[in-house]
């Protein structure tokens, strides 16, 4: 996509779990190129809301538009085909494996039931285009010197970056993050930062759910706020840290 067109269009999504209303009538927009970030408290429906965009879980009502098309309804594979791609908010990895491997395979099991079958399916041309893929990305995010490393072997930082190499493969043109810099070092949330950086310098647009305050205020070019299911507010990283709103949010105070 052009830098600056619109990528991603959320419509009033919505979701209810029984009588709880999760996402109340959610609106925003991620143009290309850009790194835009959904806080909240705690269960305030941001990982409900990545689940709605990608088609983890259907939607109340409202509408999803990625990349002009209506994505809302589609399974979560057919929207992971037309270039949207995630990681969830705890590492999956088979952990005696290598991390080409695990990237490789990652890929090519999304949707399917599990390693044997998954391998059976391939032929040998298809299995070396899938690691040669894996190995790209990898070495795309400095990960070249882990890929021969056992995937339980390694350090929290290496096997976030793992994942986002993983949902790299298959060139997507948007990349849904749930909380990557949850259990990390300082040093390992200054690397992923950098790593962001440069994904959104060639052009990959972002949506980040994310914890860590630095970070997020560090690197987002724009935030949605949600608090109790709702749309709080949205804006720069610099208005919302002076929003009496969002700080009445965070400390769960009248406002
Ligand atoms: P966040 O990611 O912002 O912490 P969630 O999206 O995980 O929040 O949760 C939002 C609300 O929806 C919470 O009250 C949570 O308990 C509820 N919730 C999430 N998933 C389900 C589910 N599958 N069934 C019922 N309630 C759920
Ligand atoms: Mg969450």
């Amino acid at each position: 996509p052009e830098q600056g067109e619109l990528v991603l269009d959320v419509q009033a999504i919505r979701k209810e779990f029984g009588g709880l209303v999760a996402v109340k009538d959610i609106s925003f927009q991620i143009r290309a190129g850009q790194i835009v970030g959904l806080i909240g408290p705690n269960g305030a429906g941001k990982s409900t809301t990545f689940n709605l965009i990608s088609g983890v879980l259907s939607l109340t009502s409202g509408n999803v538009v990625f990349r002009g098309e209506k994505i809302g309804g589609l399974r979560s594979r057919e929207i992971a085909a037309r270039g949207m791609s995630r990681t969830f908010q705890h590492v999956k990895m088979i952990p005696d494996m290598t991390v080409l491997e695990n990237v490789a395979l990652g890929t090519h099991l999304r949707g399917t039931k599990g390693v044997v079958s998954a391998m059976t399916r391939l032929n040998r041309s298809e299995e070396q285009q899938l690691f040669r893929e894996a190995q790209r990305q990898l070495e795309r995010i400095g990960m070249g010197a882990f890929l021969h490393e056992q995937a339980g072997n390694l350090a929290m930082g290496p096997q976030r970056l793992m994942e986002i190499a993983r949902a790299l493969c298959s060139d997507p043109a948007l990349l849904l993050l749930d909380e990557p810099a949850a259990g990390l070092r300082h040093q390992e949330k200054l690397a992923l930062g950098g790593v962001l950086r440069q994904l959104r310098a060639e052009g990959m647009s972002i949506l980040l759910v994310e914890h860590d305050m630095d970070l997020v205020m560090g690197i987002c070019d724009h935030l949605v706020v949600m608090e109790f299911g709702t749309y709080l507010t949205e804006g720069t990283p610099a208005f919302i840290q002076q929003s009496p709103a969002v700080r009445a949010a965070y400390l769960g105070t009248e406002h």
